[in-house]
Order: C-alpha cells, then sequence, then structure tokens
C-alpha cells in the first residue's frame, strides 16, 4: 500500500524489504540456476518494458516481479562463481548489507558535517585498508567509485604538482609558456591513463606507452630513454602510472626502478594496483607493492578483488594536500565554521557529492578479518596456478604469459600448420562456445598480436570445482 506522500507505507516496506532478502539469499544459494552470460539479444530487454512511465501507481509485489520476468533474463551474473571474465568482482554478504543500509540512511558526505560517522569512517576504514596491504602510514585516503576515476584525480594532482605551472588557475588553452606535458606508461597499462589524459586536457598522443618485457612489465630502461628525449625536445615528463597488476596478464611493472626514473626526472608517480593491490594483503605477497612507497599516488579497488559490492574504489595520495589543491573550492553555501580543522570529501575530487561506501567496505573488513580476506586472495592464485599445471601438462595448450596473480592467459595450439589467423579464430571459437554453455564465462586478451583466452579467478563463492568445469569445458570445445 501507498502512503498519502506516494511513497510505501512502512509496514508494505517491511513485508517487501523481507522478500527481497529472500530472494537475495536464494539467488546467492543458486547461481546455476542462470546461465552466467546474458543470452539476451540486443533490444530483448526494451521490447519487455513499457514505452511510456506509468502514470499512476503500481503495485510493489508487480515491480517486484518484473525483476525476475523483465531483468534477470539479460542480467550477466558477475556475481556467479563461475565468472571468469575481466576481472570477478563480488558481492559478498556483509557488503550487500552495507550497501542496502548506506541506501536506506542515504547520507550525501561531501562535508563533515553533513555525515560526520560517515566522513570518520572512510577516515579509518581506509587506514585499516593502508595497513593490510603495507603501505605508508601517512597516506591520505579517499574512496571514488571506480579506478577510472581514482586515475583521473591523481593525474590532476600531478599537473597541480608543479605550481609554477598554475594550470588550476590560468587553463591550458592558448598558453605560449607551457611545455608539452607527458604522461607514461606500459604498453599493458589500462586504458583509463588515456581516458584521463584526454580528459585532463594532455592530450591522448600525450601518453606514451613504453614498452614491456617478455613477462609484460614496463621496462625502466626504457622509460628513461623516452623521458630523456622528451626533455630533449623541450617536452615535460609529467606523470608515470606503473600498474601493479595489468588487466590482460596482472604483470606487476618494476616499481621500484621506475620510482628512481620518476625522482631523476621530477615526475609524479602513480601506480594502478585496481586490481593487483589487493594481494598484497596476504603478507607473503606484499612484494607485489615492492616500492609502492615511493610512489606519490595509488589506486586500488575494493570492489575488485576485496570482495566489496561495486563501486567502491580507493585512491590513496602520499599527501592529501596536492590532492586537496588541486580540486578545493568553497562557495558560500557550503561553507562551515569547521573548515580546515576536519575532512570534507567534497575537496578531493571533481564530485559533490559523496556516497557512504565506506559502511560496505568496513562491512567487509570486520566479518571477514584481514587474514580472512588475505586467505580468499591466496586460494584464487592457488586455483589459478593448479589451472596454469593442467594447461601445461596437455600438448595442444599453451600458456600466454607467466601467472604471477590469478589470471591465466592460455591458447589452444591443436596444429603447427595453422596460420596466425586460423589460430585466433580457433580460439575465439572456443570460447563462444564455453560462455553459450551457460556455465561459465570468461573473455580475451590480445597478447603480442596473438588472441588469447583468459581465466581470472577473483569471485569470492569460486572454487576449484569451478575452474575444474570450466576446463572441461574449455577442453571439450577444442
Ligand atoms: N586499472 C586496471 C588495471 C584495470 O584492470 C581496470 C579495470 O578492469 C581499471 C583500471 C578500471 O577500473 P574501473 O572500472 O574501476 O574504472
Amino acid at each position: 500500500m501507498s502512503s498519502p506522500l506516494g511513497d510505501l507505507d512502512v509496514e508494505t516496506f517491511r513485508g517487501a524489504a523481507h522478500r527481497v532478502v529472500d530472494w537475495m539469499a536464494d539467488y546467492l544459494a543458486h547461481p546455476e540456476r542462470h546461465p552466467v552470460l546474458s543470452r539476451a539479444e540486443p533490444g530483448d530487454v526494451r521490447r519487455t518494458l513499457p514505452r511510456h512511465p506509468p502514470a499512476g501507481a503500481e503495485p510493489i509485489d508487480e515491480i517486484l516481479a518484473d525483476v525476475d520476468r523483465v531483468i534477470m533474463p539479460g542480467i550477466t551474473h558477475w556475481n556467479n562463481p563461475a565468472f571468469f571474465a575481466y576481472f570477478a568482482i563480488s558481492g559478498s554478504a556483509p557488503g550487500i548489507l552495507g550497501e542496502m543500509i548506506s541506501a536506506a540512511l542515504n547520507v550525501n558526505a561531501m562535508l563533515w558535517k553533513t555525515s560526520p560517522a560517515a566522513t570518520e569512517l572512510e577516515e579509518v576504514v581506509l587506514e585499516w585498508l593502508r595497513e593490510m596491504m603495507g603501505l605508508p602510514n601517512e597516506w591520505f585516503g579517499v574512496i571514488t567509485d571506480t579506478a577510472s576515476i581514482s586515475t583521473l584525480l591523481a593525474l590532476a594532482a600531478a599537473r597541480e604538482a608543479p605550481v609554477e605551472l598554475a594550470i588550476r588557475e590560468r587553463g591550458m588553452a592558448g598558453r605560449a609558456d607551457l611545455p608539452v606535458m607527458r604522461v607514461y606508461c606500459s604498453d599493458q597499462a589500462h586504458s583509463s591513463v588515456d581516458k584521463a589524459a584526454i580528459t585532463l586536457g594532455l592530450g591522448y598522443e600525450n601518453v606514451t606507452r613504453v614498452a614491456s618485457d617478455d613477462a609484460f612489465r614496463m621496462r625502466a630502461d626504457l622509460l628513461e630513454r623516452a623521458m630523456a628525449e622528451d626533455v630533449a625536445a623541450g617536452r615535460r615528463p609529467l606523470a608515470v602510472v606503473a600498474t601493479t597488476g595489468t588487466t590482460s596478464t596482472t604483470s606487476i611493472d618494476p616499481v621500484r626502478a621506475i620510482a628512481a626514473v620518476c625522482k631523476r626526472y621530477g615526475a609524479w608517480l602513480h601506480i594502478d594496483a585496481a586490481y593487483g593491490g589487493a594481494a598484497a594483503t596476504a603478507p607473503e605477497m606484499r612484494w607485489v607493492l615492492d616500492g609502492a612507497e615511493l610512489a606519490d599516488s595509488l589506486v586500488v579497488n575494493p570492489h575488485k578483488w576485496l570482495f566489496t559490492p561495486v563501486d567502491c574504489s580507493a585512491l590513496y595520495a602520499r599527501d592529501g594536500d596536492t590532492l586537496k589543491r588541486a580540486f578545493a573550492l568553497v562557495p558560500e553555501y557550503l561553507a562551515t565554521a569547521r573548515q580546515g580543522q576536519v575532512v570534507d570529501f567534497m575537496d578531493y575530487g571533481v564530485q559533490l557529492g559523496h556516497r557512504f561506501r565506506a559502511l560496505k567496505l568496513w562491512m567487509v573488513i570486520r566479518a571477514f578479518g584481514a587474514e580472512g580476506i588475505a586467505a580468499r586472495v591466496r586460494e584464487h592464485c592457488a586455483l589459478a596456478r593448479e589451472l596454469a599445471s593442467w594447461i601445461e601438462s596437455e600438448p595442444d595448450w599453451q600458456l600466454s604469459a607467466p601467472v604471477p596473480l590469478s589470471v591465466v592467459c592460455f591458447r589452444h595450439v591443436p596444429r603447427a600448420t595453422m596460420t596466425a589467423e586460423e589460430l585466433d579464430a580457433h580460439n575465439e571459437r572456443i570460447m563462444h562456445q564455453v560462455n553459450a554453455s551457460g556455465e561459465a564465462y570468461l573473455s580475451h586478451t590480445k597478447l603480442r598480436g596473438a588472441r588469447v583466452l583468459r581465466i581470472a579467478i577473483g569471485h569470492l563463492r569460486t572454487e576449484r570445482r569451478h575452474v575444474a568445469r570450466a576446463w572441461a569445458l574449455l577442453k571439450a570445445c577444442t
């Protein structure tokens, strides 16, 4: 029943919410009921939706029934343990509860005073995460929606760091005094680096893609050479983005060597640890972030491999004030008496509004414990190594890259006589066939021009049997 205000009355809400929670629990308990990759064709979902909004109120039970009827067939199940594509993300139970509570509270932590608990919890939970990954104590953290935005903010801070450029005040257009500014990353870095350069007006062409070595890690010697050439030509090396856990293979750039180059050239060092940073929660895998203490900023996504529902990305900056200098702007209607004495998260990014994402991260870390999280990450890496060993033991299958974390890149090479194009097409067909089974979902990438299959093991509920089933399907599809 609707209240006179049009919203559900409280008792109707209570009943519907209980049914929704039952629905969620059943969904999580029976992932096999749905094909992992949606079988919807373009337009299928749209065709089942009315073209115009309802003029009058509709009963909540009808709306909820439509979630099953209309929405579910068009869902690709990222929360299925056999989701092996891209990087898996998990809505863990405490994370889902955190999302529910934050939806009910619906606070906007733009200022400390607009929800002191949201701000202070975010500060503390990011200190916890920092400690779990072995990052320096002084680093300042802020939660954003995605790694792409975190990297954008980091590069905006990098652009602001050389104060003499005065870009915040004077902009970049029409300025003969500004040098061309360069950003460097490896040929394996994520496209979010390019997008940040585009957005910040640095220009797509000014992102230098440094070649990687045999294990897909940035070559620090070539980075240095590129910077030297730029300086000789009057260009300014602004920032380097090192990746620890690249998207295709999870290769880990040599951060320490890169940091030394950055120091010599006065460039900002940002680390994209969106995926790989989570591995550092396992003490024996801290090497993943070796040298990170020398960086200026780092992003890690709890919504990737730390079992927190999307969206939740943690951006750390060695000096929070530089980030603040890039973005803080306080119009009168947002001024408070406590300005400067407390953290107002609106000062650390583009958006004014600040979602209460810290709540779900806090609930995840508490419910798992730091050791519980590390145990899952460790298990995923072990499963990836086991899958790699199965692949290596078959004469017609080849590993395409080292397996430092939990992603395995590989291909089927049945005959030496197949051309490169035929091999690509053959592996593409295998992938589509496995995905069409509905039992597993994997994706592909290109490595040195060759199309390879890619299994990323990072979902909380992935067990050995899911990986074994995916491997059996792959073999059956050759
Ligand atoms: N960096 C790396 C290494 C990634 O793999 C990804 C996405 O997979 C991103 C950044 C972008 O992440 P987001 O979707 O949070 O922007």
